[in-house]
């Protein structure tokens, strides 16, 4: 490279002075030579003789030009040989040089000049010089350009995966460094490459939703799961404050953003999330975040349930209880006549036969919650149970004035837990009597229908509205709370008869009409596998 760059200087130096004298030579000998010559055309030209007598002038007559023996040149000749000197020419401001010399015949020979026409010359040789300067200077820096272009090309145009240095061997050093530099880059990306592939599996895998924030709360990464949950098909390089909008989310984020580990629910779509916000430090220095979102519906709703059973349990019992504890205390106080005793322990008993009945019916949800149900599947008449639950009835059937009939084939007969089955008819026919109007009818259809049997039981009483309906056979749901408590309803019968459907692999439809009547109908495998 170094010879190559030497080549190149050395050609522009000669190639410009080269350059310079021919254009200056041309220049001379075509402008300025013909000049001189018309210059020297203008010079005048006296000769004096030593009176000082103008013997020969080249532009005036001799003989009308004065005696010259008083010019200073002319004296300077006579005494010294030779002599000059400058005048102003009075009319045109101009100078004028003279130069006198004494010729051997002792007759002096003067020059005159003008000043502008010397320093016009000067002005205009000086002009022509800078002009050549210039041109061989502006075509000395076009090939200056075009060379560096030249010597540059091959650097530039280096493959860096197949280097051919060629000239530039000084180049090789740098050449093995980038290309060692390259290996290295190459094998961190590939590390990278794999590392992010591994990442992107687990995350993208992922049930959890996952959102990764720069110090900012700008979204670096965001997983597929957190599309979903925040309803969002892009989030990346916005900030947290656009990706979403909820003032307890954007709250736990400041103070996770702020250095602080928090955690909050969030309910979305139907869904529970447990969001965990969780501060990224580097050497003490916040960096981000990361916030993962895990869905606890189930456990969430499973919780909520809990709470809320036990919250109806102790309500339900409490009523019953206060009315016992007021009632016995006013026997023991000896505030109750004797007459009344009767009454009294009457409403002792009913309120404490209602205490038992709500403690049986949580004892049989809760056996069911935990699957403590003994099968004991056997084999027994539909029909004839049927039969047996509206026997049990009678005395609220007649109480009520509400007429019952039982259709269906007599020798009907199922597989199943019967003290199930039993409970199921119990509840959905004290149902029907209890919201059924005075006088009313019930009508108990059985049938088979494919592997089930089918047991529908119609009343003529106040119905169910459709908002209900869905609600039903949640516990201690009632549509009416203070119908259904003046008519001993604790709420938990259809749970109850849920329960024992599900039990047998089967399943209920409810069909119902406000003020016209309500139809239950269960599906019960006929011969569930025992
Ligand atoms: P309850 O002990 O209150 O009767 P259930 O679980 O048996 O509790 O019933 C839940 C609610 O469903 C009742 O409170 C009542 O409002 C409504 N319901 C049940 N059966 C009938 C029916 N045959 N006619 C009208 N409403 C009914």
């Amino acid at each position: 490279m170094n010879k190559r760059i030497f080549r190149y200087m050395v050609f522009l130096i000669i190639f410009t002075v080269l350059f310079f004298a021919l254009l200056w030579g041309t220049v001379f000998s075509v402008q300025l030579g013909p000049q001189i010559k018309n210059e020297l055309k203008t010079l005048r030209v006296s000769l004096i003789d030593e009176s000082g007598n103008v013997v020969f002038d080249n532009m005036a007559n001799p003989s009308d030009l004065e005696n010259h023996s008083n010019r200073k040149e002319i004296e300077d000749a006579i005494k010294y040989g030779e002599g000059e000197s400058e005048r102003l020419s009075g009319t045109l401001g101009e100078k004028t040089y003279y130069y006198a010399v004494q010729l051997e015949s002792g007759n002096i020979l003067r020059l005159a000049l003008t000043t502008n026409r010397i320093e016009g010359l000067i002005y205009k040789f000086v002009l022509v010089v800078f002009i050549c300067l210039f041109l061989s200077g502006s075509v000395a820096s076009v090939i200056a350009r075009r060379l560096t272009k030249k010597m540059i090309a091959p650097i530039n145009n280096i493959d860096l995966d197949r280097p051919e240095l060629g000239d530039y061997d000084e180049l090789s050093p740098l050449i093995k460094k980038i290309e060692s530099q390259k290996e290295e880059i190459s094998k961190q990306l590939l590390e990278i490459e794999s590392r992010t592939a591994t990442t992107l599996v687990i995350t993208e895998n992922m049930k959890e939703g996952l959102l990764l924030l720069d110090k900012n709360g700008t979204v670096l990464m965001a997983n597929e799961s957190v599309l979903g949950i925040l309803n969002k098909s892009e989030v990346i390089w916005k900030n947290v404050v656009e990706v979403y909008r909820e003032s307890n989310f954007l709250k736990q984020m400041k103070e996770c953003l702020a250095g602080k580990k928090t955690e909050s629910v969030l309910h979305v779509n139907k869904h529970t999330y447990s969001v965990l916000y969780n501060p990224v430090f580097e050497d003490d220095i916040i960096k981000g975040a990361i916030v993962l979102f895990i869905d606890i519906t189930g456990r969430y709703a499973v919780e909520s349930q809990r709470k809320e059973f036990s919250a109806n349990v102790s309500h339900e019992l409490k009523t019953p209880l206060t009315t016992i504890a007021a009632l016995s205390e006013m026997i023991m106080d000896g505030t109750v006549r004797e007459e009344d005793i009767k009454t009294f322990a009457n409403k002792i008993y009913l309120q404490s036969k209602r205490v038992i009945s709500i403690i049986e019916d949580i004892i049989r949800l809760s056996e069911f919650d935990e699957g403590n149900v003994v099968k004991d599947f056997i084999d027994f008449n539909l029909y004839e149970l049927a039969d047996s639950v509206i026997m049990n009835l009678s005395e609220k059937l007649s109480e009520k004035n509400v007429e019952i009939e039982l259709n269906g084939d007599p020798n009907l007969r199922m597989t199943g837990n019967m003290h199930m089955v039993d409970e199921l008819l119990y509840n959905l026919l004290d149902n029907s009597i209890k919201y059924n109007r005075d006088p009313g009818k019930i009508i108990i259809n059985l049938s088979e229908q494919n592997e089930y049997v089918k047991i529908d039981v119609s009343d003529t009483g106040i119905g169910i509205s459709k908002e209900h309906i869905g609600r039903i056979f949640e516990r201690f749901y009632r549509v009416d709370k203070s119908r259904s408590k003046k008519t001993g309803g604790n709420g938990l019968g259809l749970s109850i008869v849920k329960h024992v459907v599900g039990f047998h692999d089967g399943y209920i439809k409810v069909e119902s009409e406000i003020g016209e009547g309500t139809t239950f109908s269960c599906f019960l495998k006929k011969n569930i596998s025992k």
